[in-house]
């Protein structure tokens, strides 16, 4: 089994994946988000959007946090089309 450590301190004692909250959130925790790209010739345009849930690794020992997208290859698949 591949042992997942601690990019900065080396523990092993790593919690993934760790739900994310952001005070501001009411339904939800941390999310991306990318917009349809813009287009010139459209005055008031709805721009359709991504939101993609983001969980967190945690580190158990020194509690460094990494932040990983649910689906990346979603978020890659939007980004190819041109949403930022
Ligand atoms: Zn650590």
């Amino acid at each position: 089994m591949d042992t997942v450590k601690c990019l900065k301190c080396g523990s092993t004692e790593m919690m993934f994946p760790v739900e994310t909250h952001s005070t501001y959130d009411t339904i939800g925790g941390l999310q991306l988000k990318l917009k349809e790209p813009k287009d010139p010739q459209v005055w008031m345009q709805l721009r359709d959007q991504l939101l993609m849930p983001v969980k967190a690794r945690v580190c158990g020992s020194c509690g460094f946090v990494e932040l990983y997208a649910e689906n990346p290859a979603t978020l890659q698949k939007y980004w190819q089309r041109g949403y930022r």
